[in-house]
């Protein structure tokens, strides 16, 4: 137990794996964490040279692991390797994900297994790999699984994106109802509008732009910075009693 209600904050002596740690919020979650003390693991299917930069600025400790995530074979050898980096893993934080935005009337079938492969199937098959370790050792952990506005509603012309994010909210809660007595936290952030490349279509399409922005009662676009509270608080001692939960970081989109 921490000295002080602070300190359940801190990280120190943990070690984080962060999905997608190359660009965007997986990034800024991989500079948070190592802030907060934790040792980071960044997965991702290119490199995160900027990444570890960012977080040598912070004299942060940081080890990449590079893998294409919608194939599941990788699994077992992320599993292995990040277990060989920094000892052992306590916090799995899946970021890494695709949106493909298409009429639904032509949608195919490729893009739309796509989508829930990287979103859905392997948000599940990671987090079982580390709670079957978690689970033998005792240890408890924490799982943080990446939603989206579209876990809560349906969005315009991405039905694949909506379905699997839908499906993370799902996840999250089945997954806390079977592993929260083995001390294993499960949760998810669901983001509102941020500027990122998953969202780089958007924000260049000056009517969808526009919408947008009038509705999110904050006023503006989030930023990857805005996430980081909601991401240390659950990865830390402070989240302990949180369980099968969807944090809403969205400047009040879901609210109006
Ligand atoms: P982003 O910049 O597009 O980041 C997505 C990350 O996922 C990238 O690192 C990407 O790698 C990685 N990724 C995708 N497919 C992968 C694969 N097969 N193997 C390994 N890595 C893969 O967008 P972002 O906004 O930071 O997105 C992060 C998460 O937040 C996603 O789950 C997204 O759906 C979710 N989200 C974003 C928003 C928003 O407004 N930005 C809102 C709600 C939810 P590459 O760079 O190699 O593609």
């Amino acid at each position: 137990m921490a000295n002080s209600y602070l300190d359940m904050f801190s990280l120190e002596g943990k070690t984080a794996l962060v999905t997608g740690a190359n660009t965007g919020l997986g990034q800024g979650v991989c500079v948070a964490y190592a802030q907060a003390g934790a040792n980071v693991i960044g997965v991702a299917r290119r490199s995160c040279q900027e990444t570890a930069e960012k977080i040598a600025a912070v004299s942060g400790r940081f080890e990449e692991i590079r893998a294409d995530l919608s194939d599941f074979s990788v699994i077992p050898r992320i599993v292995t390797e990040a277990n060989a980096a920094f000892g052992r893993v306590d916090i799995l934080f899946n970021n890494a994900g695709i949106i493909k935005r298409c009429d639904a009337a032509e949608v195919t079938e490729e893009d739309w297994d796509a989508v829930i492969t990287v979103n859905q199937k392997m948000v599940f098959f990671l987090s079982q790999a580390f709670a079957r370790e978690w689970m033998q050792d005792q240890k408890g952990g924490k799982i943080i699984n990446i939603a989206s506005m579209l876990s809560f509603q349906g969005g315009i012309r991405v039905p694949s994106y909506a379905a699997s994010k839908s499906a993370v909210v799902g996840i999250t809660r089945a997954l806390a109802n079977e592993w929260s007595g083995h001390h294993i936290n499960v949760n998810a952030i669901a983001p509102g509008y941020m500027a990122t490349n998953n969202t780089a279509n958007l924000r260049s399409d000056d009517q969808r732009s526009e919408e947008i922005l009038s509705r999110i009662p904050a006023g503006r676009w989030g930023t990857p910075e805005d996430l980081m509270g909601a991401a240390i608080f659950l990865a830390s001692e402070a989240s302990s009693y949180v369980n099968g939960f969807t944090l809403a970081v969205d400047g009040g989109w879901l609210a109006r």
